[in-house]
């Protein structure tokens, strides 16, 4: 047989998945390994997408999506931030964050084009921008700053290839969140060397010290950014695989023609849920994020009180202790702390080598299984030292 892409070869298959393959197989394993909500999408939001399945919506929407969803889409927006997208053409319903993400690549990547992504980062990022035809260029973040990356860093890294920066904040893996300063100075180097910026903001509903920042409210910025954003972490419903962008109409154009002929249109039933969801779903998800909220300040504890110094994430549902002082790499800790303890975790180079030195700790999981996962580490670490003395 004649042999596959050799652009899909050349890109390394998931660190996070062999891990996962392996816990997949053992059992009485404490997993704060997955970056998914432990709870239930909440039922009157289920409801609605009942409804629609008893009504009989059943059909392909229209490629953007539901118009009554993008007049959701659009007034949350207005209301969350005071940014205002027409949801005529300027807002696309996507499969998910991840297609968003696809789509806002392929759709402005040159065959070479260069594309800064902020680490550490989400698992898809690189691969996705190498699907794309693009290169992506690395620019790490780490504890001294709480993981949040410098403009200076970002602009060391233009060249004149460089066609976008790609970052999310609240982060995946790190928790951290970008204050307005920060954002501003981000965004001036964007404009500057006329950059697009794709801003995942995914964890902008779990932010639980002080407002999250919209790159595209900030002042002439709303063309040049393409924002996604999406419905599986905040109203937990990673299983109905909704998301949205939102951009100038031209990029949604352009994002919206790949969307047509290779996705057609996202599933109504999510589609009808999300329009709930956003409408009625601020008060059940504000309860979620009161519960994320508890167990973080549990689980840095806890981490910390073991020995595992960790800096307080403000968003998101990780923690990221360093891992240092047990003399392991990442990927040895979280390997022996599986083997030995039934403790999942993921090694914090699976999202860039500047996340060497670290785990992430999802805590999307009850408190007593947090409680429980920090008993296993602690006698985890006392054994290291043991073995070291
Ligand atoms: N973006 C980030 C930063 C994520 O952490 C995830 C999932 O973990 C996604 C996107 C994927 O989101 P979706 O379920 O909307 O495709």
């Amino acid at each position: 047989m004649k042999a596959i892409s050799k652009l899909v070869q050349e890109v390394p298959a998931s660190g996070i998945r062999k891990f996962f393959d392996v816990v997949s197989q053992m059992e009485g394993v404490i997993s704060l390994g997955v970056g998914e909500p432990d709870f239930v999408t909440p039922w009157h939001i289920r409801e609605a997408c009942i409804w629609s399945v008893e009504k009989g919506y059943t059909n392909y929407t229209s490629n953007y999506g539901l118009l009554q969803l993008r007049e959701a889409i659009s007034e949350y927006l207005e209301a969350a931030y005071g940014v205002s997208y027409s949801p005529r053409d300027a807002v696309l319903v996507t499969v998910g964050v991840s297609e968003g993400l696809d789509l806002a690549l392929r759709a402005i990547i040159n065959p070479g084009d260069e594309i800064i992504v902020v680490e550490p980062c989400y698992v898809s990022y690189k691969p996705c921008v190498s699907f794309a035809g693009g290169t992506p260029v690395a620019v790490g973040s780490d504890v001294s700053r709480d993981f949040r990356v410098t403009a200076r860093d970002i602009e060391a890294a233009v060249t004149p290839r460089t066609k976008a920066i790609l970052l999310s904040y609240p982060s995946n893996p790190t928790g951290a969140v970008l204050p307005c300063p920060d954002c501003l100075e981000i965004v001036e180097v964007a404009r500057k060397h006329d950059l697009y910026m794709i801003s995942d903001e995914i964890y902008a509903n779990l932010t639980y010290e002080g407002e999250h920042t919209c790159f595209a409210a900030l002042p002439g910025m709303k063309d040049r950014i393409i924002l996604l954003n999406g419905f599986s972490k905040a109203y937990a419903m990673t299983g109905w695989r909704l998301g949205y962008a939102a951009s100038n109409p031209q990029v949604i154009e352009a994002m919206m023609k790949i969307h047509q002929y290779t996705m057609l249109c996202a599933p109504i039933a999510a589609q009808m849920g999300a329009i709930e969801a956003l409408k009625n779903g601020d008060a059940p998800m504000r309860e979620m994020v009161a519960e994320y909220d508890n167990r973080r300040r549990f689980i840095v504890k806890g981490l910390n009180d073991i020995g595992l110094e960790c800096f307080m994430p403000k968003g998101a549902f990780y923690a990221f202790p360093s891992i240092r002082r047990s003399g392991l790499s990442s990927e040895e800790f979280s390997s022996r702390l599986l083997f030995e303890e039934k403790v999942a975790v993921v090694p914090g180079d699976a999202f860039g080598e500047c996340g060497e030195g670290h785990v992430r700790c999802a805590y999307a999981s009850s408190i007593a299984d947090i409680e429980e996962a920090l008993h296993r580490m602690e006698r985890f670490l006392r054994r290291l030292e043991k073995e070291r003395a």
